[in-house]
């Protein structure tokens, strides 16, 4: 009997018990040891029946003073009542089918109970309580009973004598994880002892012990394994780039680079010197200038005799990207060849041939950059923008067309440092924070429906001056709950066209249209041919159509503020002056200040800190996947003290030579190894 024995060793569990277990991911004894309670139940306080409140569960102590009396009803129906007293009040007790507390109430003996009150038209009563002789009590009563996630067909209770089953037979084998400099220095329970006070707490503070000791576990070996992650990319060598000399680059510029782009220009440079391949992201906010800074890495490459690939979501921004690169590198020579999967074939094959004899040094591209038949001469930088809508695999599948080329991974989501340390540990990280001058910022404004029909003139105002409109919506049909009167960006594409702007050009995209579909309607908006776009959250990945001013998003309670923000980054992107019109009537006082952070600010970055700390990171990017880790017992929200404590001892451990010596290594290797493995932590 060991911590990998299957969940079937123990009593009472079968084929099907051990099958609904597994739908909770519970396959052997170790699953359930660090299967985590989801919330506790105090049963440890007792109360006076005269102070029970109705609806809210609490133990009391109380003796049986009539009954127990089972009468029944009908056929699956027997009712047992009893009435029970204590020095303050006496309370009726009902049990629907469970005869055999006639048997183990005992008339004149004192019980503790667990339950709720309810009151009804028949008076106060409790229904169903849990209850323990004096002498017996500790288990369902007295005491900080776990409540663990269920699945259908299992109960807390099971799942509680399952864990206590499997706490006895291998609690004792469980190795500890931790090196002991580490448990000593932060003060933390052995592996052990949390483990026990996890599922079974003698009190609170051991209990928020216990979770501490658990959640560091678990972001200690999370940050172990990015920095070997890390370290293992770094150890990938190249020849060091000689030319790093970004003189003539920056004398063709149009404009004088801002601060932060000054400094990712050089971090970046200074990477390629190295002669080890490059991880770094480049994150900045929309519009802070990435495609410069990205820019200049070509040049590099070009300037070291290499060629560099860009790699884009869409053919749509594959397109802006090639117009925006050549303004900057064509002066210098570089003209850069866009590779997507709609060129027609006599030019797809021209482009191939260049990249694979080396006369092509520049290529942006799509997906289509990622086909077998697409071979460089000599692949030095690859740059991945939009990062969140690539995954790993693709990042490395365009990285292993060269021998070690250098990664520039960008990204126009801000994210709070402690989280972006989380889920890019294993790159290193420019931020651009700063705007480039004389941009204006975009006017916000949180509405309800009172103000519709004056939005309505505005949107026609802006619409008459030649200027463009979007109109995002959350949903794209409409929903079929009558609670949730979400306005469908269907339904209300239709409305604007038919009834409020019959003579605009209405036009509608969404998620579920295809590809092709897509990027047409979005050319559409792009070319003017259409006045206002009704669209879902689809726009947020950023296609340049500065003649829209006006952005009209509505039920706006119902997105997350990043997400808010990366939608208003597609107007402003013009001369014009540019507005954002919120719609929500939801009067949540804390759903009103989360959306007025928004009107206040227009800084990205202080934007996701309030997101990350009124909503927490599941939400932070909305319902995309965003392949934040899945931690067990950790929450990115409530738990970043631990977090960042975690990450300075992960840190610490690993550069102690002694580490190897500590009983825990053998574990600790082999945790690391599998942490992303089996894809239980994604990174993205
Ligand atoms: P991002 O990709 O980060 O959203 P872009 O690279 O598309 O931003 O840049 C946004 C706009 O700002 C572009 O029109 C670009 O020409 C302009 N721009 C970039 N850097 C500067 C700068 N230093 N000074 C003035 N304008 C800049
Ligand atoms: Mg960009």
């Amino acid at each position: 009997m060991d911590l990998f024995t299957a969940v079937t060793a123990l009593a009472g569990v079968g084929p099907t018990r051990a099958k609904q277990l597994s739908t909770l991911g519970i396959e052997t004894l170790y699953d359930l040891l660090t299967y985590f309670p989801r919330t506790y139940e105090d049963r440890t306080k007792l109360v006076r029946i005269c102070d029970l409140e109705a609806d809210q569960p609490a133990c009391f102590r109380a003796m049986v003073i009539r009954g127990p009396k089972t009468a029944h009803i009908r056929k699956g129906l027997d009712l047992t009542k009893v009435t029970v007293a204590d020095e303050s009040a006496q309370l009726n007790l009902t049990f629907f089918n469970q005869s055999y507390v006639a048997d183990s109430l005992l008339y004149g003996q004192e019980y503790y109970f667990y339950g709720a009150v309810r009151g009804d038209y028949t008076g106060y009563g409790m229904q169903n309580p849990v209850f323990e002789p004096l002498e017996r009590a500790g288990t369902a009563t007295r005491r900080i009973v776990p409540v663990y996630p269920l699945t259908a067909g299992l109960s807390s209770g099971m799942l509680r004598k399952w864990i206590s089953q499997a706490m006895q037979l291998c609690l004792p084998e469980l190795p500890e994880v931790l090196p002991q400099v580490v448990l000593t220095r932060c003060c933390l329970l052995p592996a052990r002892a949390a483990y026990a006070a996890i599922h079974n707490p003698p009190d609170f503070p051991t209990l928020e012990a216990a979770r501490r000791r658990i959640v560091f576990e678990e972001f200690f070996l999370f940050t172990c394994g990015l920095m070997q992650l890390r370290a293992s990319r770094q150890a990938a060598e190249t020849i060091p780039w000689t030319n790093r000399d970004l003189t003539s680059f920056l004398a063709a510029l149009p404009f004088s680079p801002t601060g932060a782009q000054q400094r990712a220009m050089e971090e970046i440079a200074a990477d390629l010197g190295r002669g080890r391949a490059m991880n770094r992201l480049l994150q900045g906010d929309v519009g802070s200038g990435k495609t410069l800074v990205a820019a200049a890495a070509a040049y590099l490459a070009v300037r070291n005799g290499c060629q560099a690939a860009i790699m884009a979501p869409t053919e749509i921004l594959a397109e802006q990207h090639r117009k925006s690169l050549s303004a900057l590198l064509a002066p210098l020579g570089i003209v850069p060849e866009v590779l997507t999967g709609s060129l027609p074939a006599a030019e797809k094959r021209r482009v191939k041939a260049g990249l694979a004899d080396g006369s092509i040094s520049l290529a942006v591209g799509t997906h289509a950059l990622l086909s077998e038949d697409v071979a460089f001469a000599n692949l030095g930088l690859v740059c991945a923008d939009e990062q969140h809508r690539f995954g790993v695999g693709q990042r490395s599948a365009l990285q292993a067309k060269g021998r070690n080329p250098h990664l520039l991974v960008m990204s126009a989501t801000p994210i709070p440092r402690t989280l972006a340390l989380m889920i890019y540990g294993d790159l290193d990280v420019s931020i651009l924070d700063e705007l480039p001058p004389g941009r204006q910022t975009v006017d916000t404004f949180l509405v309800g429906e009172s103000m519709r029909a004056r939005i309505n003139a505005f949107i026609r105002k802006e619409a008459a001056a030649g200027r463009q409109i979007y109109v995002v919506c959350p949903a794209v049909e409409e929903q079929e709950d009558a609670a949730s009167s979400m306005k469908s960006a269907e339904v209300w594409a239709e409305t604007l066209q038919r009834t409020v702007f019959p003579d605009l050009r209405v036009g509608l995209l969404h998620g579920r249209r295809k590809a092709a579909e897509k990027e047409q309607i979005m050319a559409d908006f792009a070319a003017h041919k259409l006045d206002i776009l009704v669209a879902t959250t689809v726009i947020e990945v950023g296609v340049d159509v500065p003649n829209a001013t006006l952005m009209v998003i509505e039920d706006a309670d119902r997105f997350g503020l990043s997400q808010l923000h990366q939608l208003r980054g597609r107007v402003g992107r013009g001369s014009e002056k540019s507005y954002c019109v919120l719609f929500s009537s939801n009067k949540n006082p804390e759903t009103v200040q989360r959306l007025k952070a928004l009107c206040r600010t227009n800084d990205g970055f202080r934007i996701a800190e309030e997101d990350l700390n009124l909503r927490g990171p599941g939400d932070f990017f909305g319902s995309r996947q965003h392949g934040l880790p899945q931690f067990k017992a950790a929450s990115l929200t409530m738990d970043m003290a631990v977090l960042k404590e975690a990450q300075a001892s992960a840190a610490q451990a690993m550069a102690d030579p002694d580490l190897v010596r500590d009983p825990c290594f053998p574990l600790l290797r082999r945790r690391i190894r599998t942490l992303f493995r089996d894809g239980a932590v994604g990174l993205n």
